[in-house]
C-alpha cells in the first residue's frame, strides 16, 4: 500500500489544514516536551515566527530512565490544544502507548509514532485506526525496509495519512547523538510515495549542528523538517541541548528558504 507500485504519484498528507508533501516545505516546531502553558505558548510563537505552520510537543514523553521527565499527559494535551486555539496551529503530538490512543487522537490533529514504538505492532494498528494522520518516525536501528513496513502496518488498516520521520540512526559514532541518514530520505521517497520529512534536533542532540542539518535536509528534497524549539532551552525538562532559542531560530527561514529556492 505505500510502494511505488501501488501509487505513481507522491502522495500529500493533510494535517489540520495544512499539507505535507511533495509541492510544498513543511517546517513542524516546538518544545520536546510541554512543561507549562507558558512555555508551550512561548515556543509556539517562536516557532510560527519561523515559519512553522504545524507545532509539535510532546505529552507522553518516551525516556530511557524512567526518572526522566515523561511528559504531563492529558494536562499537556489540553495545553497544546489551547496554544492551537490562540496561534492557530495544528498539533502534532506522540502516543507511546496503544491504550492512549483515543485520548490523544480526540486532541491532536496528528499522531506521532517514535522511534521507540516504530515496530509496536499493536500501536501501529491503534493509530491506524484512530483515522488521525500519523507521523511514523524511523527506529533507531530499523532498516529503511523494517521502517517502510511498519507504515505498512498502518495503512492496512485503511490509515495512508502517514509522513515518514527520518530522525537518525545508531551507528559507532558518538560525536552526534545519532547519525542523520540523509540518504534514507531518497531511498524512502524513491521506494515509497509518503512524504518524507527530517528532525534534525533527534538526530545531532546539539543545537549548533541543528541549522546546517535543516539546510542539507532540504537540499537532499525532504519534505519538511521537524525541530525542537524552547524559549530558555537551558531551563528545558528534555533534551534542552538540542532546542533553538529565538537567537538561533532566526536563522532558520533563510536557510530553509535559500535552499529550497535553490533546490
Ligand atoms: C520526539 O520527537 O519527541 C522524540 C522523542 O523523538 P524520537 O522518537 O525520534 O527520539
Amino acid at each position: 500500500l505505500v510502494s511505488r507500485a501501488a501509487r505513481d504519484d507522491r502522495s500529500v498528507v493533510e494535517v489540520g489544514g495544512v499539507s505535507i508533501g511533495p509541492d510544498t516545505f513543511t517546517l513542524i516546531a516546538g518544545p520536546c516536551a510541554v512543561e507549562t502553558p507558558e512555555q508551550t505558548l512561548a515556543a509556539a510563537r517562536l516557532a510560527r515566527a519561523a515559519g512553522a505552520s504545524l507545532l509539535r510537543g510532546g505529552a507522553f514523553k518516551p525516556r530511557s530512565s524512567p526518572y526522566g521527565f515523561r511528559g504531563l499527559r492529558a494536562e499537556a494535551l489540553r495545553i497544546l490544544a489551547e496554544v492551537r486555539a490562540e496561534t492557530g496551529l495544528p498539533v502534532v503530538t506522540e502516543v507511546v502507548d496503544s491504550r492512549d490512543v483515543d485520548l490523544v487522537a480526540d486532541w491532536a490533529d496528528m499522531l506521532q509514532v517514535g522511534t521507540r514504538n516504530m515496530q509496536n505492532f499493536g500501536l501501529l494498528e491503534a493509530v491506524g485506526d484512530s483515522g488521525r494522520p500519523v507521523l511514523l518516525k524511523r527506529g533507531m536501528s530499523a532498516t529503511i525496509e523494517e521502517w517502510l513496513l511498519a507504515a505498512e502496518y498502518i495503512a492496512s488498516r485503511g490509515n495512508e495519512a502517514i509522513v515518514l520521520c527520518e530522525r537518525g540512526i545508531r551507528t559507532f559514532e558518538p560525536a552526534t547523538r545519532n547519525t542523520l541518514d540523509l540518504s534514507a530520505v531518497l531511498v524512502a521517497q524513491g521506494l515509497s510515495h509518503l512524504p518524507v520529512v527530517v528532525d534534525p534536533s533527534h538526530a545531532a542532540g546539539r543545537r549548533d549542528l541543528v541549522v546546517p542539518l535543516a539546510r542539507a535536509a532540504v537540499a537532499a528534497g525532504a519534505d519538511g523538517v521537524m525541530i525542537d524549539v524552547h524559549p530558555s532551552p537551558a531551563d528545558a525538562l528534555c533534551d534542552g541541548p538540542q532546542a533553538l532559542g529565538e537567537r538561533e531560530l532566526s536563522e532558520l527561514p533563510g536557510a530553509i528558504r535559500d535552499w529550497a529556492t535553490l533546490a
